[in-house]
């Protein structure tokens, strides 16, 4: 294909080796920290128990702060992309465009500039209202009974939703960074969502509420797989297309982006990461 995610997933294969290494070198760093402790404790008989078990949490907490260091250099390292990111949105990307992933926070503060709701408690930016409507009511005449389960989510919203998912790990006694590392495989990380964007709805069917890959099965999948792209969605987490999105295969997730690009983003069976790649930040 012509179309080769070059230097973006590069950088990206580059920062997952990189923070394999840390990962390692923090284990190693774990049980060197707990085995001297133990040895210490050990040879120095008289500290007793109790001493020796205040050693360990003494090591448990610094390699807590240690997790926490490695944590807040990524941060500073999401940010300066994500400034350059935003550098380059801001010149280049009109707004059904936006680049949004766990490498492309939202521009700080962020809001639609107009909510509508479609459903009951269901709202997205108004300027996708009319598509998203008439993409529902064809589905509806093919009589398919689609049902959207998210639409617009604040930023604060999804704090909440990561900060649920982040208390469920730790109590799990999952360390702070494997329960990071967890929580953000299956929650977008605040201000990473393309649904704080109020330009994505999450789309199921009313046979099968499960939010899984069970999802594809159903005919309503199969309709808005092949027709979203009429009315200027696209599905925007394929099936294999994790490595370049960031995003586990999500069968549900539409995003728009005008009919015109969905419909050559489905001719040239790329990503969106891939198109706004070849089309905007060369
Ligand atoms: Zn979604």
């Amino acid at each position: 294909m012509e179309f080769t995610y070059s230097e973006e997933l590069e950088i990206q294969k580059k920062k997952a080796g990189r923070k394999q290494r840390v990962r390692k070198r923090m284990m190693i760093m774990t049980a060197t920290g707990l085995a001297v402790g133990l040895v210490l404790g050990v040879c120095l008989g008289s500290m007793g128990k109790k001493q020796l078990k205040a050693e360990v949490a003494f090591l448990t907490d610094s390699v807590i702060e240690k997790e926490k260091q490695v944590l807040s250099v990524r941060k500073e390292m999401h940010e300066m992309q994500n400034r350059q990111a935003i550098d380059a949105g801001e010149k280049e990307l009109p707004w059904n465009l936006v680049l949004v992933n766990p490498w492309n926070e939202m521009e700080l503060g962020y809001e639609p500039p107009e909510l509508v709701e479609i459903e009951p408690d269901m709202f997205v930016d108004s300027r996708i209202a009319e598509p998203l409507k008439q993409m529902l009511a064809a589905a509806d005449a093919e009589g398919l009974d689609p049902f959207i389960c998210s639409a617009y989510r604040s930023i604060e919203r999804q704090e909440d939703l990561f900060n649920q998912g982040m208390k469920l790990r730790l109590n799990s006694g999952l360390g702070y960074f494997d329960a990071f590392e967890k929580t953000a495989s299956v929650i977008a990380v605040p201000g990473t969502s393309e649904h704080a964007l109020g330009l994505a709805v999450d789309i199921i069917s009313v046979s099968n509420t499960n939010l899984d890959e069970s999802q594809e099965e159903t005919k309503e999948f199969k309709w808005f797989e092949e027709h979203c792209y009429d009315y200027g969605f696209i599905l925007r987490y394929p099936n294999g297309t994790t490595d370049i999105t960031g995003i586990i295969y999500e069968p549900w997730h539409y995003r728009y982006v005008g009919v015109d690009i969905a419909q050559e983003i489905k001719a040239l069976g790329v990503t969106f990461e891939e198109y706004i790649q070849n089309h905007y930040l060369k």
